[in-house]
This record gives structure tokens, C-alpha cells and sequence, in this order.
């Protein structure tokens, strides 16, 4: 990831190159605001930049030793604190290092439920742990390993606990020369008033829609007005737009999910239920919530259908074609109980609550609102 490949944001990467190019680089920054704005791939962009030993026209070269191991995450002078689930007492982001490398090598615009799903959190919390304090001090404190810069970006610091923040906190008071620190951070409200003294802060804008939609087009292959389209309802977020076009893709796989469910509940079929419940709750976190999601919307989409205006009503072929049966079931006495008992489990299982026993409950709560 060079700067190139960061979208937008050319007023930080303007910024960063100067501090490289003066050789004024801090010994600390936060890379500070909303989600999905490229704050991760722009601290690996910096540090590949920074250790780069050819740098040419405002980026690193791509091809000198350090940016090929750069490539692959294996340069001996790039470290990485992140937020990881507790296996022991020692456990630290090392016990994680082949994972994280290869997520990162899949994509560098994600967030924290993404990187959940990759260790296979169901039902876990993910944290910056105690041990991992001792890891930093210790990666950090020796001279470089090429004899230049040495980067440790924090990945979601807010995550940290006391004493990983806290064996932080001494680092960044006594710096080693060299060492170079990029904390990337949603949300700095919750970060230690000492650590954010000792940051110089670089804060990061949504991105526009126009630069959302011009990255869709050249990286995902959407056409134009498509591409505007989601650009405009993603809220400066290019992770966000990511997921919508997902979901796109996904429709068919929510609609079968959908009308299955709805089936097996009217026929009272619950061995059938229990295997569909299996099969919902082995996806990612994030598309359950995505396909709890699209069932509220088809549930309110067959409720409007009742009403006879066409003009009201957003489905596609497929998903009018089942309404012309199935919108008789959704009435006044069912819908808001209906979309509360999805809506609900969309809630649970975003709080890591476990999916399979939501998801039973509320395919049970069908079983009795389809008859209303
Ligand atoms: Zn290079």
C-alpha cells in the first residue's frame, strides 16, 4: 500500500510527506476520525514511505528490499498492536501475526467486527491485553534492525487495557531514537488524556462521495451512476460503500434465506428450522446483521404491498413475485411485532450475543406471528 493507493485524503498525505521529506518526522502521531475513511491505510502507506530506500515523486518506490518485504508485511522494522482475543494470560498480537498479515493482505479498509470474524470471534470480545504491553516495550526500545525508522502502528488504541496503555505511555515518554509510533484511532474519547498529550494529531475528514465513487469505478468495476449512487448513501465511508455493494451481491443468497424461513415457520417445521438457523448463524457476524437487515425490509415492503400502491413499493422480480402470496400474511395485528423480533436479533448478535440461539428464538417468535 503506497500513497498512492490510499483514496483521497491528499491534504494528510501532503502533510506526512513533508514531515519525511524535512526530516521532521514525530516520534508519535494519531491518525484520528470517522470509520472506513482509509485512517489504517494511510499509517501503512507512511511507514512503507518512511522505511522506503528509494523514494521517488512524493512515494516509496515499490521495488527497493524494504518495500517487497513491506509488501508482505515482513519487514523487521514495521510492528503492529491490535485488538486480539484472550487465549492465556501471555497471549500477545504475536500469537495473531500470521492472521493479521493475511487480513491486511486482503484489504486494508475493514473495522473491528471484520477482524472479529477473522479470528473467529463469535460471542468474544477482542482487546489490546495486558501482555501485549511488554510486547510493545520490547519491539519498541532496541535500535532498528536496518539501522534507520522503526514503526509500530496501534491499531485501535481506545482498545487497549490499563497496562498495555500504560507500558505505552512509558515508551512514548522516553523515545528511542527512530522509533516512530502511528496510533489509529476511531474514537479518542476514551484514550488517556497522557497518551493524547504526547500525539501530535492528524485528523482524518469522511471522504466525498465523488472520491467514494470514482474508487468504485476504478476498483470494483461499478459503473458511473452506480457507482454515485452508493457513493452518496455511504456517508464518507469507502469501507461502507464495500459493504453495500456486498450486500448487493448477497441479495439472492437473503431473499432464498428469507422465503425459506418464512416457509418452514408457516409449516411449523422445526427440525428444518433448527438446520436454517445452523446454516444463518455459520455466516460472518456481519452479514447476519446485514440479512436481519433485509428481512425487516421485505417484511415492511409486503406490508405496504397490501395497500395497492405499486408506487410505494421497492422490490425487485422476484421479491414481488413471492409478495403477490406471502404479503397476506404480514398485516396490522403482525408487523410491528414482526419487524421488533428481527430487529432485536440484529441487536444480539451485533452485541455478541450467541447467533444460533437468537436466531432459534426468533424463528420460533415466527412460527407464532405468521398466524396472526
Ligand atoms: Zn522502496
Amino acid at each position: 500500500m503506497s500513497f498512492n493507493a490510499v483514496i483521497g485524503q491528499e491534504e494528510v498525505k501532503a502533510i506526512l510527506r513533508k514531515q519525511v521529506d524535512e526530516k521532521r518526522i514525530p516520534h508519535a502521531l494519531m491518525f484520528s476520525g470517522p470509520e472506513g475513511c482509509g485512517k489504517l491505510a494511510m499509517a501503512v502507506a507512511f511507514a512503507k514511505y518512511v522505511l522506503c530506500q528509494h523514494p521517488e515523486n512524493g512515494d516509496s518506490c515499490g521495488h527497493c528490499p524494504s518495500c517487497r518485504q513491506m509488501a508482505k508485511y515482513a519487514h523487521p522494522d514495521l510492528h503492529f498492536s491490535f485488538p486480539i482475543i484472550k487465549k492465556g494470560q501471555t497471549t500477545t498480537c504475536n500469537d495473531y501475526l500470521r492472521e493479521w498479515t493475511s487480513f491486511l493482505s486482503s484489504s486494508l479498509y475493514f473495522d473491528f467486527e471484520d477482524w472479529l470474524d477473522a479470528m473467529g470471534g463469535d460471542n468474544k470480545q477482542a482487546y489490546i491485553l495486558e501482555a501485549e504491553g511488554d510486547n510493545i516495550i520490547n519491539q519498541m526500545s532496541l535500535s532498528s534492525y536496518e539501522g534507520g525508522y522503526k514503526v509500530m502502528i496501534v491499531w485501535l488504541p481506545e482498545k487497549m487495557r490499563g497496562e498495555a496503555a500504560n507500558n505505552l505511555l512509558k515508551t512514548l515518554e522516553e523515545p528511542v531514537p527512530g522509533a516512530i509510533f502511528i496510533l489509529v484511532s476511531n474514537d479518542t474519547s476514551t484514550i488517556l488524556p497522557t497518551i493524547l498529550s504526547r500525539v501530535q494529531n492528524i485528523a482524518f475528514h469522511a471522504l466525498p462521495a465523488e472520491v467514494i465513487a470514482e474508487a468504485l469505478v476504478q476498483r470494483n468495476g461499478l459503473e458511473q451512476n452506480t457507482a454515485m449512487q452508493i457513493a452518496r448513501i455511504s456517508c464518507g465511508s469507502y469501507l461502507k460503500a464495500l459493504k453495500t455493494i456486498s450486500v448487493n451481491n448477497e441479495a439472492d443468497t437473503y431473499f432464498k434465506n428469507f422465503t425459506q424461513l418464512m416457509r418452514l415457520a408457516y409449516s411449523r417445521n422445526l427440525v428444518a428450522l433448527k438446520g436454517w438457523c445452523d446454516e444463518v448463524a455459520s455466516w460472518s457476524r456481519e452479514k447476519q446483521k446485514s440479512f436481519l437487515e433485509y428481512c425487516q425490509n421485505m417484511l415492511r415492503e409486503n406490508f405496504v404491498y397490501n395497500f395497492h400502491r405499486p408506487e410505494l413499493n421497492f422490490m425487485n422480480e422476484q421479491e414481488l413475485q413471492f409478495a403477490t402470496k406471502f404479503s397476506s400474511f404480514i398485516n396490522e395485528r403482525n408487523i410491528v411485532e414482526f419487524a421488533h423480533e428481527f430487529s432485536v436479533a440484529q441487536r444480539d448478535i451485533e452485541q455478541n450475543v450467541y447467533s444460533r440461539n437468537v436466531l432459534f428464538n426468533m424463528a420460533l417468535q415466527c412460527i407464532i406471528l405468521i398466524r396472526k
